[in-house]
């Protein structure tokens, strides 16, 4: 994708189909020259800030729970000390639906703001693995006579992919820490591989996935894979920020030196956004789909521009409306739709975990052989089952009570309440069920019915009721069904 360009702009380098690609199919390596102005160093602020919460992250707890928990092996889901059971499918779509509503907000805003800020692939490449890379292979300029020489097995090159092992195998297990928190790693951590085969294999799997992602395949993640690059030309308007080259300033580009055109732009055509881009492009092409919003490119001109003695922001944080002069609209259709959609959806979740209780209850008719049974001695048997969760991070005792039994005309001694496990302990976070059986005489039965009111208590503030239908015989006929 790319916006209308100015002439001589938008030529694709010869040779090669994608940036990361040359014709003949071979891969050209990127070895992009750090540009250490003042947008790197504000972003290497967030980078470290986000990596130190990403490694701390699994250790912190609020309200007794992880921060991030995402237990496939008991399929929940913790956020924040809230726990999401396999019965909130609703809630999380909610936390997902704004998840993704705010991200195509923060794009139209802002453009590629969370590639360049905030994904974990750029954040970790460019911070992390690139910087320790490059320290291996002698900096930008041995990188690239490395490569020159195709020297790719060199001893400080084979001592950089064991140390990129080393990384490798630390990210996988925070990762993992994620899924199964920390106690059951440090447990697997801590026995032979062949106690817990399953966990050991992802662990293997993670590592290298993670290994051959920063090692080798690297930005082709972003060009290749990623479909969020892809989306961009659906989610940003002319009028989203992005990073962009000011064409009208720039054109027509020529080189400095004592016979430049005075008409010419201010681009004096150096390279240096080229040589910079972590990607491989160049940003005088226009608005690109390879183009991850990481900032390097204003850094690497701002500081041709202060030497070449012009002002900075030949590359800057601008619309492409505003580059052609157009007057800038902050209200448009889609930063108007997506808030609202943003705004239900945290108002729906706000006000679903307010009313959340601290247990979920269900109610369920029970027995195989029908609704009732008629028993030996003729009174009607009914089966009910209750199911109840417990949200709490603590085991409950829930007592389950019957009203509307005893009334006129039925003698105590008449009614039987078989409750095998009352109170029931549910686990913290766990779900159970348990059966009641209810016999009751025939004429407790009108017109084959009989309204009851079942209450579950935990004896602190938890107490929900819910009315349920008894079932029996319609009149005296013998049903047949007989225990
Ligand atoms: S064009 Fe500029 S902002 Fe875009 S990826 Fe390249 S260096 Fe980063
Ligand atoms: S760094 Fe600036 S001056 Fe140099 S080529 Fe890029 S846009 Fe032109």
């Amino acid at each position: 994708m790319s916006s209308a360009a100015p002439s001589g702009v938008g030529r694709p380098p010869s040779g090669r189909v994608l940036p990361t690609l040359n014709e003949d199919g071979t891969r050209r390596w990127i070895r992009p020259k750090p540009s250490h102005g003042a947008w790197w160093k504000k972003r290497q602020i967030v980078a470290y800030s986000l990596m130190a919460v990403f490694f701390a992250a699994p250790h912190l707890r609020l309200f007794g729970k992880p921060v991030f928990l995402m237990d496939l092996p008991h399929r929940q889901f913790t956020l924040m000390g809230y726990t999401f059971l396999p019965t909130d499918t609703p809630l999380f779509m909610l936390v997902m639906g704004s998840g993704v509503i705010g991200i195509f907000l923060i794009t139209a805003l802002f453009g590629r703001a969370w590639c360049g800020w905030a994904c974990p692939q750029t954040v970790y490449l460019e911070f992390l693995f690139r910087p320790i890379g490059r320290w291996f292979d002698g900096g930008y300029t041995g990188s690239r006579n490395l490569d020159k020489k195709g020297s790719w097995f060199t001893p400080r090159r084979i001592a950089k992919y064991l140390t990129f092992f080393a990384m490798a195998l630390f990210v996988s297990h925070t990762l993992l820490a994620f899924f199964v928190g920390t106690d059951q790693l440090y447990d697997w951590m801590s026995n032979p591989p062949s106690e817990h085969p399953t966990a050991f294999f992802f662990v293997v799997l993670f590592t290298g996935l993670v290994w051959f992602n920063f090692t080798y395949f690297r930005e082709q993640t972003c060009l290749i894979v990623c479909p969020y690059g892809r989306w961009q030309a659906a989610l940003i308007d002319r009028q989203s920020v992005i990073v962009a080259y000011d064409d009208v300033r720039g054109e027509p580009r020529e080189h400095a030196g004592k016979t430049r055109d005075p008409q010419a732009g201010d681009c004096i055509d150096c390279g240096a956004c080229v040589q910079t881009c972590p990607t491989g492009i160049d940003i005088r092409q226009g608005l690109q789909m390879e183009c991850v919003h990481c900032t390097q490119c204003i850094d690497a001109c701002d500081d041709i521009m202060t030497k070449v003695g012009k002002p900075t922001g030949l590359i800057r944080y601008s619309s492409q409306d505003a580059i052609a002069g157009k007057p800038r609209h902050l209200l448009r259709m889609r930063t108007i739709l997506y808030p609202v959609v943003l705004a239900i959806l945290i108002g729906g979740l706000i006000t679903a975990l307010f009313l959340k209780e601290s247990a979920d209850l269900t109610v369920l008719r029970g027995g195989l052989d029908g609704p009732f049974t008629e028993e030996a001695d003729g009174r009607v048997s009914n089966q009910i089952r209750i199911k109840i969760t417990n949200r709490r991070s603590e085991a409950m005792p829930y007592t389950v009570t019957l009203d509307g039994i005893a009334e006129a005309g039925i003698r105590p001694d008449e009614i039987t309440v078989v409750a095998p496990e009352n109170p029931l302990k549910v686990d913290a976070g766990t779900t159970r069920s348990t059966s009641l059986f209810v016999l009751l005489p025939r004429r407790a039965f009108t017109n084959g019915e009989r309204m009851i009111t079942i209450s579950v208590t935990d004896g602190r503030r938890y107490q929900e009721s819910v009315q349920y239908r008894l079932l029996g015989p319609v009149g005296n006929a013998p049903t047949g069904k007989f225990r």
